[in-house]
């Protein structure tokens, strides 16, 4: 008998991040990840690139993706392989609760897409982040492998409220590394969406990581990292040994 509706491989399991707020409890399962770099002025300074004057000088924000079976909801990274210079990048995560309506959304639609946030690790292989921008060729091997989205559960958008006056932070075997207000962003929630809208189909299952603050530094074997938002929303990952 030919079935063509067999799969004759194993289906890729889909990837589900946990849901804890008083309100609702659960699964997200996710999509995809977009992630937005240079969204802070002093992270951007730090990169050697020029942090925009203003608004209107900020031109069109920097985009790349990670591939959903990036996330890690366990709290073990595994430290990469290929890679001598692995850096921690805490980040906000905007997640997506509805389709996009078609065409370019209006800053002001897009609060209604969105179900919630927690907070996520843009593990960055600098090494070859960097070797690869000196080169002008694409981030991939720098940002999108195994293990590289280590990720909060997440909490609804109703429980966090305004997200301007809260505070992101990473703390790595208990120093300090990363501290900013989200006032602080570049480019805000609608405005990402808005951008995103552009060049992209939103989907709900979406993951956002929006852009990380100065302080970026490399990691080692062991180092724990305990990100928070406020008091809201708590990340702990273990960079574990390379498999
Ligand atoms: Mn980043």
């Amino acid at each position: 008998m030919n079935d063509h509706t067999r799969d004759l491989i194993p289906a890729p399991a889909t990837m589900r991040v946990p849901v804890r707020g008083i309100s609702v409890s659960g699964d997200f399962p996710v999509h995809r990840i977009y992630c937005v770099g240079r969204n802070f002025a002093d992270h951007a300074r730090e990169m050697g690139a020029t942090a925009p004057a203003s608004k209107a000088e900020r031109g069109t924000p920097v985009f790349f993706l990670k591939p959903a079976d990036a996330l890690v909801i366990d709290g073990v990274a595994a430290y990469p392989p290929g890679a001598q210079d692995l850096h921690h990048e805490i980040e906000l995560v905007v997640a997506l609760g509805r389709d996009a309506p078609a065409g370019v959304l209006d800053p002001a639609q897009t609060e209604a897409l969105v179900f919630g946030y927690g907070i996520g690790l843009d593990l960055t292989r600098r090494d070859l982040q960097t070797a690869a921008k000196a080169k002008g060729l694409p981030w991939d091997t720098g940002k999108s492998f195994d293990q590289s989205a280590p990720i909060s559960a997440l909490l609804p958008a109703g429980e966090v409220g305004a997200l301007a006056p809260r505070t992101l932070s990473l703390r790595v075997n208990g120093t300090l590394r990363q501290e900013s207000r989200l006032d602080q962003l570049i480019w805000d929630v609608p405005d990402i969406l808005h951008e995103l809208s552009k060049l992209y189909a939103l989907r709900a299952g979406d993951l956002v990581f929006m852009g990380t603050p100065a302080g970026v530094a490399a990691l080692q074997p062991g180092d724990l990292c305990e990100g928070t938002l406020d008091d809201l929303i708590r990340l702990d990952c273990r960079i574990a040994p390379p498999r």
